[in-house]
């Protein structure tokens, strides 16, 4: 879409697309009927199939296609050692919080800045900042550790905490010398994991930007540290591959170079990759150097032998790491915001997700023309029947309801790329009519050709 279009609907686009994921089956609020829990979502049906899609295309490319590259699927819940041993229980891994003194309202400190236009470092407390909503007082800032604890057994103890993972990183280091001796490989080589995470934000919103529970996917990337630069740049070029596959415009994503001094303190080099979401410019995925800190750690933490020996001249070392780190539920919105279109006026208006076709929840809709004619019928659902089971594994689905136009505008809505429909002329030559997403082209194909024809498209 082009820029000026979408600056004109940006206003509203959050809410529409909001109410498109809601009364289409992409996304519900979570515990709805029981008055919801504040910023928690339930993917519906819709919304599994493309959040799956997602992980499953990310998981095929940068898993299952490479040879340098390992998966995992690692517990939720970790010795709590491992989140002493990389910080994340200490002051690092905490937001600063403020409340007001006179609506209690709680905001975090580092965001304030951008709410009222007025940008600050954490460092500098300015004791004029009053509370973007009601003018009031601000307390001083304090630090809110981001863990989220349970505890395991019976016994609400402090030796039964447990802390749920707040990123899937560090499983993948805790596990590198199981990988090491298991896959024998050789660097530079990367281990993976998709999967949720917790963190108990302070400003959980903007539907699902910022949840408590969400899903990351990551590769920790170890190499030789004379070779971090071009792996770093080999990185940054598949995040971007990846963005453009998923349809999504470049144009909307910025890559930012993080300066010096606001980099965590052990990276030497981090990208964040933002997206112009419509309530601001927000880090969609992010890249970093994280050089041998975390093996070197956990070695130091755990006592293991967390080195890599070269094979060649037995020399032992740390490999340093590359980290790709990508949100699964931002991917979701991104692509539900960059491929949602308006088009026409009034009675002519229509609405359609341009979704790429390998990541539509239903990829063809196959209906008779008139639901009340048993030879269409007839005719559609053995269509259908024949679809779902092409070697390429097409996602079909039929509907039986309403007219045909109405069909035709609820296939758009969801993102179904191409719409079969049976007519009376089917009954005479075994054609149909395959209709366009993007275009409302429609074009007649023979029944025959379909299965080839959408593996091709597909
Ligand atoms: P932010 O600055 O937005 O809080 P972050 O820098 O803390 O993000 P990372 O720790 O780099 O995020 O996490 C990796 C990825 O996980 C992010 O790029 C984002 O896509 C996703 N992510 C992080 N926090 C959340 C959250 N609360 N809800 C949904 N996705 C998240």
């Amino acid at each position: 879409m082009q820029n000026v279009e979408r600056k004109n609907m940006e206003n509203d686009l959050m809410d529409k697309i909001v109410s498109l994921c809601k009364r289409r089956g992409f996304i519900f609020p979570g515990s709805e009927i029981y008055g919801g829990l504040a910023n928690s979502w339930d993917y519906g049906p819709l919304g599994v199939e493309l959040k799956n899609t997602i992980k499953q295309m990310w998981w095929d490319r940068f898993v299952r296609s490479r040879s340098d590259v390992f998966g995992i699927d690692a517990a939720l819940l970790m010795n709590s050692k491992v989140w002493e041993a990389s910080g994340h229980l200490g002051a690092g891994f905490a937001d600063e919080l403020v409340e007001c003194k006179k609506c209690h309202q709680r905001f975090r400190f580092d965001e304030l800045g951008e709410i009222s236009d007025f940008r600050f470092q954490i460092s500098d407390l300015n004791q004029n900042q009053k509370c973007p909503e009601c003018g009031g007082e601000l307390t001083t800032p304090r630090k809110f550790n981001l863990m989220l604890k349970t505890f395991l057994g019976p016994a609400e103890e402090k030796a039964n905490e447990v802390y749920f993972r707040p990123e899937t990183a560090q499983a993948m280091f805790v596990n590198f010398k199981n990988v090491l001796d298991t896959m024998r490989p050789k660097l530079p080589f990367g281990i993976a994991q998709t999967g949720k995470a917790f963190r108990n934000e302070i400003t959980p919103g903007n539907f699902i930007f910022r949840m408590r529970e969400f899903e990351q996917m990551e590769i920790e990337y170890f190499v030789r540290e004379e070779e971090w630069k071009d792996r770093f740049d080999h990185w940054q070029d598949e995040i971007k591959r990846w963005i453009g596959d998923l349809g999504v415009d470049l144009a909307h994503v910025h890559e930012i170079d993080i300066p010096d001094g606001e980099r965590a303190h052990y990276s030497k080099r981090t990208m964040d990759f933002e997206y112009d979401f419509p309530f601001g410019r927000k880090e969609l995925y992010g890249l970093a150097y994280r050089t041998d800190f975390d093996l070197r750690n956990h070695e130091k933490a755990s006592g293991k032998n967390l080195k890599y020996r070269d094979p060649d001249t037995n020399e032992e070392f740390w490999p340093h790491v590359i980290e790709p780190t990508w949100g699964v539920d931002r991917s979701a919105l991104a692509v539900l915001l960059d491929t949602y279109r308006e088009t026409g006026e009034g009675k002519d208006k229509r609405v359609y997700l341009k979704l790429p076709p390998k990541l539509a929840p239903y990829q063809v809709a196959v209906f008779p023309l008139l639901a009340n004619k048993p030879q269409l019928v007839e005719k559609a659902q053995g269509i259908y029947n024949k679809l779902r089971v092409t070697s390429y594994e097409l996602r079909v689905t039929t509907d039986m309801r309403g007219n045909i136009g109405k069909r035709y505008y609820a296939q758009d809505e969801i993102g179904t790329p191409w719409c079969v429909t049976v007519d009376f002329q089917t009954l005479e030559d075994d054609t149909v009519t395959v209709r366009d997403r993007d275009t409302a082209e429609q074009i007649r194909k023979s029944i025959a050709d379909l299965d080839a024809y959408f593996g091709e498209m597909v």
